[in-house]
């Protein structure tokens, strides 16, 4: 940039001297001229520039030079008058200062030699600094000019819009010397700082940049502050995830409920969390010094062979080991572990999880199971045995009601009549069992019908009174006149429970009295609360055995005397009232008597509710003379014997048939037509259910609506309707009673 033409041959002659002959010049007479010729993006080593140009006088020119193309390599042409200028030229960023007339070639070669070494090595250091992401700055307070590297610029987000080395927008908010200033400020102070910062970018993000600024004077003795800052971002990205997921191990490893430890294969423990201190039982201490914590595992053969299989395996799951928990305790825990070698370090690392709770459960568990099984087998056995009993009392039963309407001389029908009556409490027995394992399963279903508590009391004591007047006992019902005639309830239930209480009050009592007191507690609603009360002045109770007498099986014994009984028909009781929501108790005086009593709430009713279909009456009983056809299937043959004796004394002229299992009952029932068919449950080769169903599902029409009573053993067979279920339009319990059977099969034949 040179406007004397004089000047810019003398250059030219100059290189032609020089060893830089090969070089081009291309010379620009005016400022704007040459600004044009870089902006359009050429290329030049060097700028050899004179200061005094047409559009441009002066220091002035160096500086919108600079101002522009900071980075330029600019070597100032000055005259010797002003010398000075080019000093402080050099200052502002030229490479140097050739003063006009006093060069010669050697001269101008050497500076450009040197200003192109030197553009060489700033842009490798340049490159080296984009590498490192390092950039570095200098700043001058006094004239605020602020120089500064490409990278410096990056960091900072200003890669297109530099600052201008004249300090003009230094005060912009954005610009990167904002960030800076408060550093400054304490590099005055300290006269030197290094540290880790997080700037903003012109963009808005951020970067963390580690910084280290220091305060001298230059030549001039100005002060200059002068920076290196390096980004660190990604580093401290890493750093910052690292540290995150180090944080989030340690959690981990400190809230593990598992005992997590680090242990080298002597047993000393490297790390370990604090879990570990409540599986072992140790404090943090001790656990710490312990020189072998082996020693805790238990038995030693199997601590052994977990460290041969681990070392063998270099990893094992799922070890099963106990540890002796300081307290002396026994834990019962499962090893998972897996070796670690290191330059420095060879052991292995744990996870020992304390299954003592979780084992004893499963224990447990299988406790209950096996309770719950054999529950069910006791069920299913007393199902059976009474199945078993019913069928030969059946027999018992049914021969001796035949023996006694047979005239027989009165020292032999006393001794029948004893039969009977001692199968009868056998039967009772059984009833009590199958009763109290159906309670206690919660097989019981209550029912809620209207019915006449009057009317109940009257039978209650219409049949007790011929046990009371056997033993010369008064007996007597006082109901309070507020008590309401007509409740709902379980009728049955209630009858059982009341003849249970009377019957007990007088089988204890040899003088005095029963009485059954009935009142009112109170209105709920529609519904009343009852308390019922037994009264009797027999051998009463202990205060101490009051309690037990409501369990199962329990039975005051006496010295003096022996009272039959199995000791569940309280139990019974106390079930039946307190699953409908009611309370039973006692309350007596040994050798004065005793007082039962219980309360139940009942719904109240009315004479019209009432079901008024009477049962059983004799008039709708087929005559003695009826001639009917009946088909008996039953395996059984003193059952076989006592059905078919039992109704040809009933009824002269009755045609029975006899099959001995279901098949034969089906052939037949294809064959012939019969009124009614009683038909065995369970049966060799074909069972009541199948042939029943059979004949519902494969027989005509005429005959498959056949009348089918169900004869069974199986208490719960008319409990729970099942009967119904498969096809069978009424029961009979065995051991039957003769009128209950007499009435069910007139009932139905006459229908039909
Ligand atoms: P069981 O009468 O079949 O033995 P319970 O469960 O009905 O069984 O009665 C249990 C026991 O309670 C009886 O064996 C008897 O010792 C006692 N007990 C029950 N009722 C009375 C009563 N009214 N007076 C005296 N003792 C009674």
């Amino acid at each position: 940039m040179e406007d004397n033409p004089g000047d810019a041959r003398l250059v030219e002659i100059f290189l032609q001297e020089s060893d830089l002959q090969n070089c081009e010049v291309v010379n620009k007479t005016s400022l704007a001229d040459a600004i044009a010729i870089l902006e359009s993006g050429e290329e030049f080593a060097v700028i050899l520039l004179d200061l005094t140009l047409p559009d441009s006088r002066g220091f002035e020119t160096l500086e919108r030079l600079l101002a522009k193309f900071p980075q330029k390599n600019i070597i100032v042409l000055t005259g010797y008058s002003d010398k000075e200028m080019g000093l402080r030229a050099v200052q502002a960023g030229a490479q140097d200062f050739l003063v006009k007339g006093a060069f010669d070639a050697e001269q101008l070669s050497k500076s450009l030699r040197f200003s192109i070494e030197r553009t060489r090595v700033l842009k490798r250091l340049e490159e080296t600094q984009r590498i490192a992401r390092i950039g570095n700055w200098e700043y001058f307070p006094e004239t605020s000019a602020f120089t500064a590297t490409d990278e410096f610029y990056r960091i900072f987000g200003h890669d297109e819009d530099r600052l201008d080395g004249s300090g003009n927008n230094l005060e912009e908010v954005d610009s990167p010397i904002q960030a800076l200033k408060e550093l400054h400020e304490v590099v005055a102070v300290k006269g030197s700082v290094k540290q880790d910062m997080k700037i903003k970018q012109k963009g808005g993000a951020y970067r963390y940049v580690s910084v280290q600024c220091n305060l001298r004077h230059d030549e001039a003795n100005n002060l200059v502050y002068q920076g290196i800052i390096q980004d660190i971002t990604d580093r401290k990205l890493a750093d910052m995830e690292m540290e995150k997921s180090r944080a989030r191990y340690q959690e981990i490893f400190t809230q593990s409920k598992d005992a997590l430890f680090i242990s080298t294969f002597t047993g000393k423990f490297v790390d370990f969390n604090q879990a570990t201190l409540d599986v072992f039982g140790y404090s943090r201490e001790e656990l710490q010094t312990m020189e072998d914590t082996h020693k805790l595992y238990y038995p030693v053969e199997r601590k052994n062979e977990f460290l041969l299989k681990l070392k063998a395996q270099k990893a094992i799951k799922d070890f099963e080991i106990s540890i002796a928990h300081r307290s002396g305790e026994v834990r019962e825990c499962m090893m998972t572990a897996t070796i670690i070698v290191t330059d420095d370090f060879i052991g292995y690392n744990c996870i020992l999880r304390d299954v003592t709770e979780l084992r004893q459960a499963e224990r447990m568990r299988k406790t209950r199971d096996l309770a719950q099984q054999s529950a069910y087998m006791k069920e299913q056995f007393l199902a059976s045995i009474s199945h078993e009993m019913r069928t030969p009392m059946n027999a018992i039963f049914g021969m001796s009601n035949i023996l006694l309407q047979m005239n027989l001389p009165t020292e032999q029908n006393g001794l029948v009549q004893n039969i009977k009556n001692s199968s009868e409490i056998l039967l009772g027995v059984v009833n009590d069992i199958l009763e109290i394992s159906a309670i206690q399963n919660g097989k019981v279903v209550f029912e809620n019908k209207p019915f006449d508590l009057a009317e109940l009391l009257n039978n209650l004591i219409n049949v007790m009174q011929y046990k009371a007047q056997e033993k010369d006992i008064f007996l007597e019902v006082i109901t309070s006149p507020d008590v309401p005639r007509y409740i709902s309830g379980d009728k049955l239930r209630l009858n059982q429970v009341l003849y249970n209480l009377v019957g007990n009050a007088i089988k204890f009592t040899d003088h005095g009295f029963v009485k059954i007191y009935i009142e009112k507690l109170y209105d709920i609603g529609n519904s009343v609360q009852l308390k019922f009360k037994v009264q009797d002045t027999g051998i009463g109770i202990s205060e101490d055995k009051i309690e037990a007498i409501f369990e199962t099986f329990t039975r005051i014994l006496r010295k003096d005397r022996v009272y039959e009984g199995t000791g569940l028909g309280l139990s019974i009781c106390k079930n039946l009232i307190e699953q409908q929501g009611g309370k039973i108790g006692a309350t007596s005086t040994e050798g004065k008597g005793s007082v039962f009593y219980f309360d139940l709430i009942v719904d109240m009713a009315s004479a019209e509710d009432l079901d008024n279909k009477e049962p059983q009456e004799p008039e709708n009983e087929l005559p003695a003379n009826a001639k009917f056809k009946l088909l008996l299937a039953e395996d059984h043959k003193m059952n076989q014997l006592v059905a078919r004796k039992t109704l040809e004394r009933k009824w002269k002229d009755i045609e029975i048939t006899i099959a001995d299992n279901g098949q034969i009952a089906i052939d037949l029932l294809r064959e012939n037509i019969y009124d009614i068919v009683l038909m065995d449950i369970q049966m060799p080769i074909m069972d009541g259910y199948e042939a029943t169903k059979t004949i519902r599902n494969t027989f005509p029409p005429d005959r498959s609506n056949m009348i089918i009573l169900a004869m069974t053993a199986h208490a719960h067979v008319g409990r729970d309707e099942k009967y119904k279920e498969y096809g069978m339009d009424d029961f009979v319990l065995k051991p039957f009673d003769p009128e209950d059977l007499f009435y069910k099969i007139s009932k139905y034949v006459k229908h039909r």
